[in-house]
């Protein structure tokens, strides 16, 4: 079997084990990733931390290019990309395709924002103690990248690591989900094609129990964490210097007020609970909707979620495939079953076939309930009536979560309360909570997360603020 190189330091490398990457929807093998040696690993972090400086002062120009560069090539092998996230992660075609679209565009909003960056000056002179005296400010990297990536977007995620820390000249070290290396490891086969310094990047794929090494190592002073809550946490709380962005999961709530557009809004949220199989951080999993049209909306929704292709995730029209593993989609089944018992009526789904689980809907689901309380990380809807706004932001707010919320109404005095009072990090107004444009900020509050991603954000979040101040002007 074809074994992955990984990289180290900018050139490929092979060590003494392999993680195996299996295919979710037969379990095939589609391929394996070399996994770097204890010594490799520490030859990855000390190179970071050699080209630190030479990183820092690298022209805008070189970087910007650097970043155009892996956009382009992106472009252009798109399909081959799409199709090993497809092998990988077991998404299918369409969305597969959908994320090497959005990884162009992180890294060329990326090179964009590159050549954008700049510092400022601010005079002193508003204090007459301080006459003649002006500082020079500039943002600077904080030091190396530790960047730790999820299975489900295997690329793009990787992509909201990679491009910000070339961006601010940040060297980066990636490590990817052990199920998912190998869209990472071809970030890294591009990044090798640029004139970046060699130790900038690493792409490390390690299994879980060997990751914490690197998280508590000094020289890399930043942590940009995707993944689980407890995982997520669990870093932040054992490096508590350090530099920590968590973007962790989510139980994405859509609120349907009687003004919306209820077709478009069954169609959104019977889509983007669904898609991926459920599995993204901001898939709608709770809907709220007003009594009043609740009699029209609901067969529309339950039509559209009964109407997703579902299947085989190489055939083009396939909508919804396979979870990333059987054992992920028995943890659903139990949940589903768990609600039913305690008195949830299923209206769409509920069964499973191996890897897959059927797009599901449920009603008069118990409010503590797993499938209510958590992030499912599946595909399944739980629908609620409610009588008015108010009840609907007090349930959206019920949440330990905090990532996005989505609210279809037309009216604009509503859609500005929502942005008063959901706790979330964004509201999406005439959308499902889904919604994500790649050079927006984007995070979220309470457990679900802290810090921003989104292209200047997160160069933001890698930078510090220094001052020269200039005396006798
Ligand atoms: P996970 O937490 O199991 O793994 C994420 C990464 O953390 C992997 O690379 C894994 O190897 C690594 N890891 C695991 N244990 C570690 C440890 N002790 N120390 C350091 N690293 C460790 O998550 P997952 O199952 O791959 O991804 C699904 C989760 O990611 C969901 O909760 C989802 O909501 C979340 N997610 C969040 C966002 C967001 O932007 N907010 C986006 C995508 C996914």
């Amino acid at each position: 079997m074809n074994v992955t190189p990984f990289w180290l330091a900018g050139r490929p490398a092979t060590g003494d084990d392999e993680l195996t990457v299996t295919h979710p929807y037969d379990g095939r093998v589609v391929g394996a990733a070399a996994v770097p040696t204890p010594a490799q690993v520490e030859e990855a972090v000390a190179a970071a931390a050699a080209v630190r400086a030479e990183a820092a002062a690298l022209p805008l120009h070189v970087r910007a290019e650097a970043l155009a560069h892996v956009s382009r090539r992106l472009a252009e092998r798109s399909e081959e990309i799409a199709r090993l996230i497809t092998g990988e992660n077991g998404k299918p075609l369409m969305w597969a395709r959908t994320e090497v679209a959005r990884a162009v565009s992180t890294f060329r909003f990326a090179a964009e924002e590159t050549r954008r960056w700049s510092g400022a000056a601010q005079r002193l002179d508003t204090d007459p103690a301080a006459a003649g005296r002006m500082a020079y400010i500039a943002r600077v990297p904080r030091g190396p990248v530790l960047g730790i990536t999820p299975f489900n977007f295997p690329l793009n995620l990787a992509a909201h690591k990679v491009a910000p820390a070339i961006a601010v000249g940040a060297p980066i070290v990636v490590k990817p989900a052990p199920a998912t290396p190998l869209s990472a490891l071809l970030l890294g086969e591009l990044l090798a094609e640029t004139e970046l310094p060699a130790g900038m990047f690493s792409v490390l794929p390690l299994p879980n129990d060997r990751a914490g090494g690197l998280v508590d190592d000094p020289r890399l002073p930043v942590v940009s964490f995707t993944g689980s809550v407890p995982v997520g946490w669990s870093i932040r709380d054992r490096v508590p210097r350090k530099h920590v962005t968590l973007e962790l999961g989510g139980n994405g709530a859509a609120v349907v007020l009687p003004d919306a557009d209820l077709d478009w809004a069954a169609s959104r949220i019977a889509l983007f609970s669904n898609y991926q199989a459920g599995q993204s951080c901001i898939a709608v999993q709770r809907v709220y909707v007003d009594r009043s049209v609740r009699d029209v909306f609901l067969p529309k929704l339950v039509d559209a979620v009964k109407g997703l292709v579902t299947g085989d995730p190489w055939d083009d029209a396939t909508q919804v495939g396979p979870l990333v593993s059987e054992d992920a989609a028995r943890r659903v089944e139990s949940w589903v079953n768990e609600a039913v018992a305690a008195g949830a009526r299923v209206l769409a789904g509920g069964t499973r076939e191996g890897a897959a689980y059927a797009p599901t809907v449920l009603a008069d689901v118990p409010a503590d309930a797993k499938v209510a309380r958590d992030e499912v990380f599946g595909p399944v809807l739980l629908v609620q009536p409610v009588d008015g706004v108010d009840e609907a932001f007090r349930l959206v707010n019920d949440s330990k979560f905090g990532l996005q919320a989505g609210v279809f109404t037309r009216n604009v005095d509503i859609a500005f309360r929502a942005f008063r009072e959901l706790e979330v990090g964004g509201v999406v107004i005439g959308d499902v909570p889904s919604y994500r444009a790649d050079q927006m900020p984007y995070g979220g509050v309470k457990d679900s997360g802290v810090g921003r991603e989104g292209l200047r954000s997160a160069m933001i979040d890698y930078t510090e603020e220094k001052i020269m101040v200039l005396t006798g002007l």
